[in-house]
């Protein structure tokens, strides 16, 4: 949310957050996520409804990661009097911590969301970052649900080892024309199937793969190389997460966000 009076800084401050969000996603290993300051306190709900759980507080003053948006009950809170509608906002995030918060009662600097929507449903508890990254080097350059972008794009130059994300059964390995889900953008690819978790997981614009359709892989096995086949602009790594039983619809063609299973 931002105040409407501080508009024009806010647009200054957004353009100079923009540059530094470029910078650090550079660096560091996890996706820049913007970061909201807590302007009043607030609930920390299980879903973007005041109907749902509440976990305790969100502090004043405290710093929250925000992974996506929502749009849900609309409620009244710190920004309110500079708003239309009467000061009713739908708008909300999940925080990284997997909780939700009101647009409303939060500084992001825009009055439109600032991250990707959130699509499906979180990681379960249990699922929470038990896959692995597939790539020893982790730099993000491209994350998902941008610009109905369907999985996360990994730095990697020609030739960078590529690891399964989990223990797992190889469905398929080839060029992705043969594969019903995969599909001829993603190039040489493997598409992994792991029982324990009811998920798939994807890797796309290989250069070769090292393992066959059929084997098992244990988590963090080399099943193959980056490269830049298929429709790239450059080698780097796709990752995608699919879900047991995925309907091929756009915008995402069935992939839900790996980044809440992810370290
Ligand atoms: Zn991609």
């Amino acid at each position: 949310m931002i105040r409407k009076v501080s508009r024009k800084i806010c647009l200054v401050a957004s353009i100079l957050a923009l540059g530094l969000g470029i910078a650090v996603v550079s660096v560091s290993p996890a996706e820049a996520a913007p970061i909201a300051t807590v302007m009043a306190q607030t609930q920390r709900m299980s879903d973007a409804t005041l109907k749902s759980t509440q976990a305790g507080w969100y502090n004043k003053g405290s710093n929250l990661q925000l992974s996506c948006y929502k749009h849900g009950q609309a409620v009244k809170g710190y920004f309110s009097k500079n708003l239309p509608n009467g000061g009713w906002d739908d708008l909300w995030y999940r925080v990284s911590d997997g909780y939700f918060v009101a647009d409303v009662d939060i500084e992001t600097h825009s009055n439109s969301p600032v991250t990707a929507p959130c699509i499906g449903n979180p990681a379960p508890s249990s699922q929470s970052k038990s896959l692995a990254w597939p790539l020893q080097s982790v730099s993000i350059n491209r994350g998902f649900g941008v610009n109905g972008h369907n999985g996360i794009d990994l730095r990697a130059g020609m030739g960078t080892p590529v690891y399964a994300a989990a223990d797992g059964v190889v469905r398929f390995e080839g060029w992705g024309q043969n594969n019903s889900w995969m599909g001829k953008p993603a190039g040489i690819c493997v598409l992994l199937w792991h029982p324990g978790k009811n998920l798939y997981t994807g890797y796309a614009h290989l250069s070769r793969t090292v393992i066959d359709s059929g084997n098992t892989v244990k988590k963090g096995q080399l099943i193959g190389y980056s490269g830049n086949t298929g429709q790239v602009t450059g080698p780097h790594l796709h990752f995608e997460v699919l879900p047991a039983n995925p309907s091929i619809k756009p915008p995402y063609y069935g992939r839900i966000n790996p980044r809440p299973y992810l370290p």
